[in-house]
Order: structure tokens, then sequence, then C-alpha cells
């Protein structure tokens, strides 16, 4: 399956798609790959060849044109998969001279089989949270309303709005559906500098699909906001550490303060953080305020690798496991954001540091996240700081964590505290 200049996608009868791990490829079979998930994106991929192939040589052939039409040049396919899926290869990509860095997306290997379009992803994650199937725009819009009639001054709740229907943010439309899980934007600052930040790109001529909130919420806005949820959502959780700011760390002043107002007004509902958990003695103190549960943003648990991705700016990667460490110690919920790029997060490296690492921090979940970054690029920079070794599988990797620990939770969402009251 490969598309033309104009985007348009087309499958070529004699080639098979070619899904890669690192710098290995996989011809993509029906057993290895599931039907495409409902809202998933497939994407051209510019500046790059489609690598195929071939039923008739059993060999891979790099494309530039279409064979079918000899002056078509043709690229390749990649597919956005939905919220709740892992990526288990990348597509097979050759890329054109100088051609750059793509674009900040996830790119999942795809192809086309008997029935449709096929993913080679695994599913981690079903809870509906992010089907858009159950998120109308008429009800957002009407949400949106509501909140505007009883919280006119309130300008969080009005970025919120710009999230849900200009950045199509599903956390922000949740707050509006009264779904699940609403977000807490509030820090315009951060201590890292990642290759692939969403909401800042300062460099490498690449855009950041959002931008940072411009301005510092009060803790009586994040208190509207997180409160309104906590009465009209069950098991509703709120999440500091958005796509659309910085690492909410950075504004601890207002933070503490609107979770402890939480805390004094109701027991119920979960603040969670979502962050680089670089500043341990903050940290401590949002648990002690009330914070229920932390997300740790981290790409891989080498320090070497961590620092390639994160590049901090004013902390080390032992602050980052000394937050996980203190958290633990209070007996807290801790979850790793894991970033994964198929020929890197399952290399028998990351996978035995990984292994050590969880037998010394005991964290209870993974959310296995695709990394937003051009595939191809990651890997290179992965492999100059920490060493290339040979792909086990992602899903050989998540099977033998199961079993190597079974109390650990595979997932994708931030869980409420019911799930897994201590
Ligand atoms: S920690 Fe988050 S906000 Fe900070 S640079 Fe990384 S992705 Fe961006």
């Amino acid at each position: 399956m490969v598309a033309n200049r104009d985007g348009e996608i087309f499958d070529l009868p004699a080639f098979g798609s070619v899904g890669m791990a690192g710098e290995t490829f996989f011809p993509l079979t029906e057993s290895d790959t599931i039907d495409m998930p409902f809202g998933s994106e497939l994407m051209m991929m510019p500046r790059k060849k489609p690598i195929v192939y071939s039923f008739e040589t059993k060999e891979f052939e790099v494309l530039e044109f279409n064979p079918y039409e000899p002056d078509q040049e043709v690229f390749p396919v990649a597919v956005f998969n939905s919220p709740g899926y892992v990526n288990k290869y990348f597509p097979a990509y050759e890329s054109e001279k100088d051609a750059g860095l793509l674009p900040l997306f996830s790119y999942g290997a795809t192809g086309f089989g008997k029935d449709g379009f096929r993913s080679a992803a695994i599913l981690i994650d079903n809870e509906p949270r992010q089907d858009l199937r159950l998120m109308p725009r008429k009800k957002i819009l009407a949400g949106i309303k509501a909140m505007q009639k009883q919280y006119p001054d309130n300008r969080l709740m009005r970025h919120l709005e710009n999230c849900a229907t200009i950045y199509s943010c599903p956390a922000g439309k949740n707050f509006f559906l009264k779904r699940y899980e609403a977000p807490l934007p509030t820090a315009r600052t951060c201590n890292a500098r990642c290759l692939g930040c969403i909401s800042l790109q300062e460099e490498n001529l690449i855009t950041s699909p959002q931008n940072r909130i411009k301005f510092t919420p009060t803790a009586q806005e994040i208190f509207e906001v997180a409160t309104e949820h906590f009465n009209s959502v069950e098991k509703a959780v709120v999440s500091f550490g958005q796509g659309c700011e910085g690492d909410p760390l950075t504004a601890f002043k207002v933070i503490e303060p609107a979770i402890k107002k939480i805390r004094k007004k109701t027991s119920s509902g979960t603040i969670n953080l979502n962050s680089n958990a670089s500043m341990p003695g903050l940290v401590e103190k949002l648990f002690d305020a009330g914070l229920d549960s932390m997300r740790v943003s981290i790409n891989s648990v080498r320090k070497p690798c961590y620092d390639a991705y994160f590049r901090p700016n004013g902390y080390k990667f032992k602050h980052v496991l000394k937050s996980i460490e203190q958290a633990l110690n209070k007996n807290k919920f801790v979850a790793l954001n894991y970033l994964n790029c198929p020929g890197f997060t399952d290399s028998r490296l990351e996978f035995e540091a990984l292994v050590k690492f969880l037998q010394t921090y005991p964290v209870s979940m993974i959310q296995w996240r695709n990394m937003n970054y051009d595939p191809q690029g990651y890997c290179k920079v992965m492999f100059k700081a920490g060493g290339r070794s040979s792909e086990l599988g992602v899903e050989f990797v998540i099977n033998e964590l199961k079993k190597l620990f079974p109390d650990l939770i595979h997932g994708y969402f931030n869980p409420p505290k019911e799930k897994y009251a201590r």
C-alpha cells in the first residue's frame, strides 16, 4: 500500500507491505496485524520512499515510482493508531537526501488485507475513554455553553474550549462531555527540552501541534474545573500535565494550593500528575497536599538514552528516580508514560534495563504510548546514545513483563483510584 503525491492511497498487488523495527524489516502478514482500529488515521510520509516486499523475487525493494504507472512517484503510508493501541512496527522506508524529520506524529506500519486496512499494533487498553464515536461535537458545544453560563470568568475553562474545539483534544472534550478524565493545564515553561515535545519546538524545522498555555490559572480556576468534574462524573480523574503546557512542576505555586483547596472540599475523584517528575521535593509536597497518583514520562530507563531525548535543563535522571522512589515509599500509584518506538523500546538492552528498573522501582503501571517522532531519526539518536541490540518484539516484551511482574498493570489511560484502591 503506497500513496501518490496527492495523498491518494492504493495497493500494489505484486508487493507486500513491510514493517520496520530499528533497522530491521518485517513483511506484514494477516496474523501479525489487526483490523485498523476505528478512529485511526492514514498518513502519506513526505520525502520518503517505501520499502516493499516483492512476492515474485521474495526480496525487499525500495520503490520510487509506481511499477504500474512508471512516471508516478510513490510514498510510504503510515497509520496513526487510535489511543489504546501500541505500534509493533513502523513503516519501512528510505529517506530522500536531506529529507529532514517527519512531523510530530506516531507512525505505525499498515497494509491492505483481504478485508481492508490492517495495523501492526496491539490492543493494550480497551476503555472507550477517547472513542470518537462517543464524543459528539453537538454535545461538546452544549457543554461549553453550560460552562460559560456557570463560570463566566474562568479563564482555564475558556482555554479548554480551545483545546476541545481547535486542538480536538479528547481530554478537553471529556471535560465538557462530563466523561472520565479532565485536563488541568497550568505550566507555561518546562525544565526539559524533549526532541518530540508537542507543545514547544525551537529547532529542526518541525512544528509543535499545540501551543503552550499563555497564562497561569489561579488555584480557584483549577479548583472550579476539578470540582465541577468530580461533582458530575463517577470515578472521575483530573490530570495536571497536558500536551498544551510545559511541565506542571514548574507551576507548583498554584498547583499545591489548588490541590489543598480541592481536598478540603471533597475526597472524591482522583487527582493525577502527568510529569517528568524532575523535582522530588515538590513531588513529595504535592502528595502531602492530596495528590493521588503520578504518571512519569520516560522514553528509556537508561540515563544516556533518557538524556538524549529529554535533554534535561537543571535536573538529572537521578532526580526522576528519586521522585518515583519517594512516591512508592508513600505507597502511591505510579505509572510510567513509556514512549514506545519499535526497534529501540523492545531492544534487548532496553528490555534488560527495564526488568532491572522494575525490580528496583516496582511501579504500578506501564502506559504504552507510541513515540510521536520520526522513527528512524529517533532510533539513530537512541542507538548512538545507548548502543544498538537485537529487537525482541514489542508483543514479546509486554508478554515477558506480564510473566515477570504479574501485578504490573499494562494500559494506556490514567485509572481512577477506585480501580487500584490502596
Ligand atoms: S517534559 Fe513535556 S513539556 Fe517538557 S519538553 Fe518534554 S514533552 Fe515538552
